[in-house]
């Protein structure tokens, strides 16, 4: 059977992991969160000391993910979305916070001052959304509201009426 690979990208805090790891459940479809796949496989090439974080291996990441990816029927999560290739995701979601909204979670996160600013600034720069709208066909690009559990349940509702439309166009 053919699956769909949906993409799940935005400012950190906007809740990618939440509705990725919810409708992997509901849908069956795989769920790869890239943090955690960089993590465990050390996909990384330096540190950025600005940032006080490693600096991911955007190529190693593309080619661990290759394989599953051409099967299809995953879910791809990541605070940003230009170096994956462009004919892997069939629909590329954009989850957005309102600013307020955004700042509690990343302070109960525990991000220091600086970092908080910077995804403030992210978010309100649309930054992801403008990064995806360069790189997947903007017909493909889709802004998700995700500020409170109703938004949630909206969410994965309309995602799995699109996973099984897509099924069904795609296995007849
Ligand atoms: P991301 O993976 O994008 O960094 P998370 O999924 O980890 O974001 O969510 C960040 C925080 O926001 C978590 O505490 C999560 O429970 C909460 N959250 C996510 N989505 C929603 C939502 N729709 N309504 C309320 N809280 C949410
Ligand atoms: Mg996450």
């Amino acid at each position: 059977m053919l699956l769909p690979n949906v993409l799940l990208t935005g400012t950190p805090g906007v809740g990618k992991t939440t509705l990725g790891k919810e409708l992997a459940t509901r849908s069956g479809l795989k769920y790869v969160n890239v943090g955690d796949l960089a993590r465990e496989g050390q996909l990384y090439d330096g540190y950025d000391e600005e940032y006080d974080c490693p600096i991911l291996d955007e190529d190693r990441v593309v080619d661990e993910l290759e394989n599953q990816m051409r099967e299809g029927g995953v879910i791809v999560d990541y605070h940003g979305c230009d170096f994956f290739p462009e004919r892997w995701f069939h629909i590329v979601f954009v989850l957005r916070t309102d600013n307020s909204v955004l700042y509690k979670r990343l302070e109960t996160r525990g991000y220091n001052e600086k970092k908080l600013k910077e995804n403030i600034q992210c978010e309100i720069f649309q930054v992801l959304y403008e990064e995806a709208l360069e790189s997947y066909e903007k017909e493909i690009v889709h802004q998700l509201l995700s500020n409170e559990p109703e938004d949630l349940e909206n969410n994965i509702n309309e995602i799995m009426k699109w996973i099984e439309q897509w099924v069904k166009d795609h296995n007849s």
